[in-house]
């Protein structure tokens, strides 16, 4: 399989490289040279297939023959070690928990996917390679845990000091080892910022070789298609309308690998974009002007982005026909008022603890439904609700509950180093690790 960069269709490159890489050219996203169909006896029998050999199916046509097949296989098997199961919320919504992996959020599935693939083409280089990410919450915990102690491998986190909550804090800065946590006196655009400078320094770059880890990476998009798969194992078994699947936004890779799924043979009636405030992409729907919008702040902040990179990968694989892509895909924007109430309804009515971003989800879906009142689907749960505690548990008037395979995470030492928003601290840092 090759890849080509969306920028410029001439660069070409495998999936060896474009993992490696992250982005092409003008800052390009990779694109699939050819979209290989799912066996059409395959997806009417998922039920019958374990989720290791789903994964494996899922992503052996991406892989090629860059990873032969045993590696592969012991590398979709770690990918999906966990549960996934769908939970039914009521009559028509139910709920893919992709929150059970180890840092509570579905990115622990790309990343883990992606470090995997990376240590393995790294395997016999004599080179290490450091991955440098900015985090406002999320991404950061999954790389971390992803790339633990992957031999060639550093990872330097920057986070923006005191805006992630306690859990994520955790998870980014108690690991160790070959991950450093970079707290950072300023904004999660301040880490953006000081990322995008280290990545175009012709010094750091003579020194180091640095690669991203963030959700362009195909190693980290097309895993994200293995869950929708064990999504609909599962919904075969109770229902045989196809499914509305409902998926919360932000940078749109989540939504973009289940619409690829879709275009090679996965069953889905219809998809809905749920966003927060930040809605550049309903605002697109509405108005076909695609306007980035600076991000605004909200409960579900794992969605505040003004300008969602994935978005060109959902018009390609649409062949840019803004009428095509409106008949599959809806797009809602909910506040954070909503966010709360919903928080607090679901937990009322059926007992189920959302947290903000699978309560954007719900609200979406609920509005989806109140349109097209036949119709069934199930809304991507992408983090367990422990990570967004304040925001839960004014919802729901009651404390939530720490699962136990977070009290050892909770009791272990925070370590980070703590500079300004300053490029040349950061340099320091990075070269002599000071
Ligand atoms: C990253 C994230 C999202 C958004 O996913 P995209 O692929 O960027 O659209 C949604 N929910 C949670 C909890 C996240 O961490």
């Amino acid at each position: 399989m090759k890849y080509y960069n969306l920028k410029n269709h001439f660069e070409k490159i495998d999936f060896r490289e474009a993992t490696i890489k992250g982005q092409g050219q003008e800052k390009g996203l990779f694109f699939p040279g050819n979209i290989p169909q799912l066996d059409e006896e395959f997806i009417q029998n998922l039920p019958q297939y374990s989720n290791e050999e789903i994964a494996y199916r899922c992503m052996k046509d991406f892989t090629g023959d860059e990873i032969p097949s045993e590696i592969l296989k012991e590398i979709v098997a770690e990918t999906v070690r966990f549960e996934i199961p769908l939970v039914k919320i009521n009559d028509q919504i139910s709920l893919l928990e992709l929150f059970h992996g180890p840092t509570l959020a579905f990115k622990d599935i790309g990343a883990r996917f992606m470090s995997r693939c990376l240590a393995y083409f790294l395997k016999d280089q004599k080179k290490k390679v450091t991955v440098l990410v900015a985090t406002s919450g999320d991404t950061g915990g999954a790389v971390a845990h992803g790339f633990y102690k992957v031999p060639q491998i550093d990872v330097v986190i920057l986070y923006p000091k005191n805006r992630v909550s306690p859990v994520q804090e955790k998870q980014l800065t108690a690991l160790g080892e070959n991950i450093s946590a970079l707290e950072i006196n300023g904004s999660f655009d301040d880490c953006q910022n000081l990322v995008k400078q280290a990545f175009s320094d012709e010094e750091i770059n003579r020194h180091l070789f640095l690669t991203s880890a963030n959700s362009i990476n195909v190693a980290r998009w097309l895993p994200q298609q293995i869950y929708y798969l064990i999504a609909i194992k599962q919904w075969l078994t109770h229902y045989h309308e196809n499914p509305v699947i409902c998926v919360p936004s932000g940078n749109f890779g989540n939504i973009c690998a289940g619409l690829l799924a879709y275009f090679r043979g996965l069953p889905a009636h219809h998809f809905i974009a749920a966003c927060n405030a930040n809605k550049v992409v309903p605002d697109y729907f509405k108005t076909q002007n695609y306007q980035p919008q600076k991000a605004v702040a909200t409960l579900s902040n794992a969605m505040d982005v003004g300008d969602p990179s994935n978005f060109v990968r959902i018009l390609e694989l649409f062949g840019h026909q803004f009428e095509t892509v409106k008949n599959k895909i809806s797009a809602y924007s909910i506040d954070d008022d909503q966010t709360m109430n919903t928080i607090t309804e679901v937990y009322k009515k059926y007992g189920y603890i959302l947290e903000p971003h699978s309560a954007v989800a719900f609200a979406a879906m609920e509005h989806y439904l109140k349109e097209n009142p036949e119709q069934k689907g199930f809304i991507l749960g992408t983090a367990h609700p422990v990570k967004f505690p304040d925001a839960v548990e004014k919802a729901i008037q009651n404390s939530i509950e720490i699962p136990e395979s977070l009290n050892d995470l909770m009791k272990k030492e925070k370590k980070t180093v703590e500079i300004n928003s300053d490029f040349e601290e950061l340099k320091r840092f990075l070269l002599h690790k000071i």
